[in-house]
Order: C-alpha cells, then structure tokens, then sequence
C-alpha cells in the first residue's frame, strides 16, 4: 500500500507541501530557469508550480516540448519501457494503443502534459543557452542565451537529458562521401530508400528499431556491426477496448503500473557483476541466438562477447528476420575508410552505397555539453568534471549553489523507467527549492563531504555492476568510469533522495559570508 501511494501521488505531495511551508509571507518564491522543455524539465515545472513556485521560465532550443521523443522521429521509433510505466505517475494515461507505444503517441502524451498543465506560455522556444554563470553578490544564476539575451533567475535546473547530442564518429572520408548520410535522431523523412543501397553503421537501441523498416524499403541493407547486442524477444501487443476501459478505472491502471515496476526492478539481479541469473538467461540464450546464425549473419555477430546487462538490453521482434532477408548483409570487419562512393573496411574490401545511416547514439558522458556553467570563484563545471562527471545523486555539485541538474550524472538506468528517476528528482529538488524560499533571498550549496559520501557510494555500488566489465558502452567514459548509470536498484535512488534534501546543503543568505569560507 505504501508503494501504491508512493508511486500515484507525487503531485498531491508536492500540492501538500505548498501549504505546509511556512515560508515569509513578504518573501517572493525564488524565480526558476529550467533548461530543456523535455520530460524531465516538464516534470520540473509541475512539481515547482504544485509547489506554490510559479515564477518558471523554460528555455528550449527546439521549437516544441518533448525533448528525445521530439527528436528520434526516425521510422520504428518506440519506448522499451512498457507505456503505462513510462508515463507520469500523476498523469496516467489509460488510452496507451499498446504495450511499448510508438514515438508518435509518446510525443503527443507530453505535449498534452504541456497543454494540461499551461506549461507553454512559460516555455521560449528557439533559444540556445550558451553559458550559466552564478553572480554570488545577488545570489542569482544569469543564463545567458545565443544572441546575447540575459534570463536571470535565484535557481537553475538543468535538464538538457543525457541522449541529446548525435554523435557521428569521425571515420576518415565521411566529408567526401557524395551519396546522402544522416544521423538516426535526425532523420530525413524526405528520403526515399526504393532502389537504394543503404549501409547503417551502428546497432544499438536505435538501430534496432529502424533497420526492419530499412531492410523492408531499400533494394540492399549492408549493417556495420562492431560489436553484437543482447537482443531478448518483444513481449509486445495491441491493448483490447476492454482493457482500454478498464485502465479508466484509476486502480486498475495503477495496479498495472506498479506491477510493471516491480517486474523490471527485480531485473535489476542482471546488472549485477556476478548473477546466477545472468548465467541461466545466458546459457538459455547462447543456443537460440546461435539458430539464427546464416553467411550473410556471422557468428560473431549475433552472439555477444561480453556479459548480458553490459550494454542495455535490447528487445525486438523483427531485427533477426531483418537482417535475414537476401538483401541484407551484416559486416563485422571494422571501417576503414569512407569513400566518396562508398565504404572499405580494413581487409581491403570497398562497398558501394547510395545512403549511408549512423545508428551511432550520443555524447553521452560530456553532461551539459556545450554550455559552459560558471559556479562560484568562477568554477568551471566541466573543468570539474574534467575526469568523469558526478553530482550528489545527480543533481548538484559544491560550488554550483541553487543548481539542479535532472537526469544528471549516475542517473540514466538499465532496468526501469527513467520516469520514476525523474519524478524522485523533482520531489527531491521542490523540497531544496521550498527551503531556499522559506529561509529568504542567498544560496543552498552542497556540503562537500556529501559529495565524497556520495562519490565513494556510487563507486562502490558500481564496482559490483556488470557495467564496468569488458565492453564498450555509453554507459561510461573511456577511461572506465561510470559516469551515467544508477548503480542500484530504484528502489535505493527513492530512499537517497527520500533521506536527503536541504539538509545536504548549507544556507547562505544573501550578503552573509559563507561558513566555509
Ligand atoms: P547506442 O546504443 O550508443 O549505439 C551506438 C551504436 O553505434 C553501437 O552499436 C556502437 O557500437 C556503434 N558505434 C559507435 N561508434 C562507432 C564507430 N566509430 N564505428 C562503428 N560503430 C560505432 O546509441 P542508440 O542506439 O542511439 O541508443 C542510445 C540510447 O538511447 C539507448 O541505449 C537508450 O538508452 C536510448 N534509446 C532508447 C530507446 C528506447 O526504446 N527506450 C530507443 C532508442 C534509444 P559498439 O556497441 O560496438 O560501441
């Protein structure tokens, strides 16, 4: 029941504690700038305003809400989180068409949630934050944008995502290529792949949904493929009308919700170093992948050289047959070189292509880039995070006081839904903000030895993940640390920011020298 209430009722809380903080009456809420109009600095501007925190302003690069899910529009684009958990827990939305919806319904969900909760008249869209610099004297974060325009606000929130710079890999010649090349998050729909011969390079989560719909268009499919993926089944379906009604009934959809959580938390067992769980899904898995072995598929392809967990799982029902297809060919020799007609790999051979697709992903560990964020003294955070970034739980670093940071370092999962991350941010971060607003005008900045407990936390959980054995993954920068999973179960990220909050933290009110100084 606990868990019930827990999961349903972040807006109540948040509604709840607007009347219980005592704050000064003559005392104004801190003004807020949140960066990025996607789920997570949406889910900020609910919770603030829930709070009684009205004056918000979000700055968007993007024309509209929605954040990755405005962007990776590419053909197959879906959520491998089940919908019903990968919603608001405040907001549920009972008419999911399916299990695992398609880009398209998640993207009008949040841009409902925009509409709903009035969030677009506090959104500036087109606007490109280059630099956030603390003003200690005032208290005050100045966000300044391109173009030169200057947003002023006591606190900023960070909440850019962890997946929203393409990365394209440098591969020498990609510039004289003459045929047409795009990134998967910024797909050319113009396009038309009929009598092409297309190459992909990459196969991860992304790669896995759009192949099918490629193989099925263009006249030849040629993947380059690194490294293989673990690739379980899709357990997915169309909802019927009477499930769809029942999910009206808020107990029912809730009930489903939770058990949805549950079921992928106890999944949590395979990203652990050692599980026993690991072993039999291996040893059940080996065989069957192996089945799908053919000439135009290698071995080493389809059967991973690494442990299950180590890169994200991914689902699908129609990669196999896809890559199956007698127009299909899966290359695992690396990339030597682009041509301007095509690709030569380093035994020597060239391919011609029409089309050349990157599935590459994201830079994924250089958080916040390319925004500089100036703290106090001048602190530069990247400077900071110079070897591998980290934050309190994700959200705030010493040195960067009134500075939250959503879906931040140690944050993204394996196994569950980012959306409940995101939710105990929110929460975590209404009750600083309420703080700030209760003790009046100056600067909440974590308490350093926070920041070691949690450092030394977060490295010891994640010494016991299959994270950090022998694979290439987003997940971590090249020198091995992990800089962007939760090294734990949620259920551990829901106490540490439950326990936590303005106690983190010291105060400074404005004018006063800090204790530490
Ligand atoms: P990704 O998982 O990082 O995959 C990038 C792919 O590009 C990998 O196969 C990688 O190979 C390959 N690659 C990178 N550099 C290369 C190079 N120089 N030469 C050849 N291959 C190269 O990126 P993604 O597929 O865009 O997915 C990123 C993340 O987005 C996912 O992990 C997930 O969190 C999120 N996502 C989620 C969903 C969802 O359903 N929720 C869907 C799509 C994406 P290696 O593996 O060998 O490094």
């Amino acid at each position: 029941m606990a868990v019930m209430s827990e999961l349903g009722t972040d807006l109540d809380r948040w509604r709840r504690r607007r009347s219980a903080v005592a704050h000064r009456p003559t005392t104004a809420p801190p003004r807020v700038v949140v960066l990025g109009a996607g789920m997570s600095g949406m889910c900020a501007a609910i919770g603030l305003r829930a709070a009684g925190i009205n004056d918000i302003t979000i700055l968007e690069r993007a024309d509209g809400v929605g954040g990755t899910w405005r962007d990776n529009h590419y053909p197959g684009s879906a959520c491998d989180v089940p919908s019903h958990l990968y919603s608001f827990s405040f907001a549920p939305n009972p008419e999911w068409t399916q299990k695992y919806a398609p880009q398209s319904e998640i993207l009008e969900y949040f841009e409902a949630i925009a509409r709903r909760y009035s969030l677009l008249p506090i959104c500036r869209f087109g606007v490109e934050v280059e630099s956030a610099e603390f003003d200690a004297d005032r208290a005050l974060w100045k966000v300044r944008c391109a173009g030169g325009d200057v947003v002023e606000a006591e606190v900023f929130i960070a909440a850019t995502g962890q997946l929203n710079r393409p990365f394209i890999p440098p591969i020498g010649g990609l510039d004289s290529f003459e045929g047409t090349t795009f990134h998967s998050a910024r797909w050319d729909h113009g396009h038309s792949f009929e009598g092409e011969r297309v190459a992909v390079i990459g196969n991860g989560a992304s790669a896995v949904q759009f192949v099918p719909h490629v193989a099925a268009a263009a006249e030849s499919l040629t993947l380059f493929q690194r490294s293989a993926n673990w690739i379980m089944p899709k357990p997915d379906r169309v909802f019927r009308p009477w499930e769809r009604r029942a999910f009206r009934i808020p107990v029912i959809e809730r009930t489903y919700r939770i058990s949805i959580w549950a079921r992928l938390e106890s999944r949590f067992t395979l990203m652990r170093r050692r599980s026993w769980l690991r072993d039999l899904v291996t040893r059940l898995a080996v065989p069957k992948l192996e089945q799908v072995v053919r000439p135009n598929l290698p071995r080493d392809a389809v059967v991973p050289d690494y442990p299950i967990g180590c890169k994200r799982i991914l689902i699908s029902n129609d990669w196999y047959p896809a890559l199956l297809r007698p127009t299909s060919l899966t290359i695992t020799t690396p990339i030597r070189r682009i041509s301007p007609t095509g690709i030569e790999t380093a035994d020597g051979v060239h391919r011609e292509f029409d089309t050349i697709i990157f599935g590459t992903g994201f830079e994924t560990t250089k958080f916040l880039t390319p925004i500089t964020v100036t703290g106090i003294d001048g602190a530069d955070l990247h400077e900071t995070w110079r070897s591998g970034a980290s934050a309190h739980l994700g959200m705030s670093v010493p040195g960067f006081p009134n500075c939250f940071i959503l879906y931040g370092p140690n944050t993204n999962l394996g196994h569950n839904s980012i959306i409940f991350m995101t939710e105990r941010q929110v929460d975590y971060v209404v009750r600083c903000v309420q703080d700030l607003w209760q003790r009046g005008p100056g600067r909440l900045d974590l308490r350093p030895e926070v920041m070691v407990a949690s450092e030394q936390r977060t490295a010891e959980l994640a010494a016991d993940t299959v994270w950090l054995a022998s694979c290439d993954s987003w997940y971590k920068t090249a020198d091995g640390k992990l800089t962007n999973n939760w090294p734990a179960r949620t259920t551990a990220y829901w106490r540490a920011t439950t326990d936590g909050g303005p106690q983190d933290f010291t105060y400074t009110e404005l004018g006063a020298t800090p204790a530490n100084a």
